[in-house]
């Protein structure tokens, strides 16, 4: 039987059309699609700039680089994130301050932030998991109250709502990955939202070199050759072959969120009264991106381990993955901060159980019935 993967991009032939175009239009760089692209995934999520680069990291790191992080200076992170969330802290010498998440919903646990609030605190950064948003009152509260910047990791939420707001109008920075995993690709790609007119300019200018003033015009009819280096910015700039691919990914993103929504429907259904299976909190079904479905195995249930079942899943050609191994147990930060696995009990806990199931757009009815049957499969086979 064929092997399921875990993930696949959902390209049509519109978008390889939009590619053809671009590369016919000999602008392959920054331009007019990346501008076009900017201009309508801001509008999309009700923010008013979009600073298009080429990945979500390079928009965090820029996004806490606008705001004034600097060495020494810390970021309040969720340990049950992705590498990029922590690592873009360290590029600014300032230390990420890793806190814990909530078991129902994998996001950042409020309480948790505000004990790990200090005078150093220049940013709290809450992860979306998988598609759903974070509790964002209490912790723009938290943040409000003290003036501290709420940069958002939406790498895994777009589009989603959170009390009929859309994330992306929320927090100060929002940041959103067009990795090849995620909700919409660029193959490899990112954006940064934000409401605040002069870090949307910083972060323009930064994501190319340092250049005051349009950059990327200089080679038009309307650019000149002189330009200003008024800091030592970075590449991150996004190419028009990938925004063109974006802008198609952007115009079908309903669709493709449908045929998640359905898949999530159909694990729901058939796992919420399994005795081995524990789902997520879902605060509300519509309002979810539907990145990821994880499932997570009850204790003393079955007779395998997590690890296991993994490997049987496998064994009958479907692919799964894991979110995350939390980062106060990987060694760089287990050995520079001297974290120990239960100093964050409820993510350690999370990710020993945790699988992440395919949902993706191109999934057939068959894929999601094969996955059914075969998690369903396992548990009976497995149950002690
Ligand atoms: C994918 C991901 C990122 C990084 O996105 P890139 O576009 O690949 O840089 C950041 N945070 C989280 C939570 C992610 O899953």
């Amino acid at each position: 039987m064929e092997f399921l993967p875990f993930a696949l991009p959902d390209i049509t032939d519109q978008e390889k059309r939009a590619v053809m175009d671009a590369l016919e239009s000999n602008w392959v760089t920054t331009g007019p699609k990346t501008k076009e692209l900017e201009a309508k995934f801001a509008a999309a999520v009700g923010g008013k700039h979009g600073i298009a680069m080429n990945s979500c990291t390079a928009a965090l790191h820029l996004a806490l680089e606008a705001i004034g992080v600097r060495a020494g200076d810390e970021v309040i992170v969720p340990t049950l994130t992705f590498a990029a969330s922590a690592e873009v802290v360290r590029y600014l010498d300032a230390k990420p301050v890793l806190v814990d998440v909530l078991p129902g919903d994998h996001t950042m646990d409020p309480k948790a932030v505000e004990r790990a609030i200090t005078p150093k605190t220049k940013a709290i950064m809450p992860v979306h998991f998988g598609g759903q948003a974070c509790d964002m009152d209490p912790i723009m509260e938290l943040a409000r109250a003290r003036k501290i910047p709420v940069i958002e990791d939406a790498a895994h939420s777009f589009p989603t709502y959170y009390k009929g707001k859309m994330v992306g109008s929320i927090g100060d920075i929002t940041c959103f990955s067009f990795y090849a995993t995620k909700t919409i690709t660029t193959g490899e790609g990112g954006m940064a939202v934000t409401n605040n007119d002069a870090w949307a300019e910083r972060m323009r200018i930064m994501c190319l070199h340092g250049i005051s003033k349009d950059a990327w015009k200089r080679y038009t009819a309307e650019g000149s050759w002189y330009y200003e280096i008024i800091a030592p910015g970075y590449k991150y700039n996004l190419t028009d072959i990938a925004s063109a691919l974006g802008l198609v990914q952007l115009s079908r993103v309903q669709e493709m969120l449908e045929k998640r929504r359905k898949i999530a429907r159909a694990y729901t259904e058939a796992f919420k009264d399994n005795p081995a299976i524990e789902l997520l909190d879902v605060r509300d079904f519509d309002s979810h991106a539907w990145h990821l479905f994880v499932i997570k195995l009850r204790d003393g249930v079955l007779s395998i381990d997590r690890n296991k079942f993994i490997e049987e899943l496998k064994a009958l050609g479907i692919g799964t993955s894991v979110h995350f191994i939390p980062l106060h147990m990987h060694p760089y930060y287990r050995d520079t901060y001297g974290y120990k696995p239960e100093d964050f009990p409820v993510a350690l806990e999370c990710f020993k159980r945790s699988i992440s199931l395919p949902i993706y757009s191109k999934m057939t009815e068959a894929d999601t019935a094969r996955v059914l049957d075969a998690v369903s499969g396992l548990v009976k086979r497995f149950r002690n």
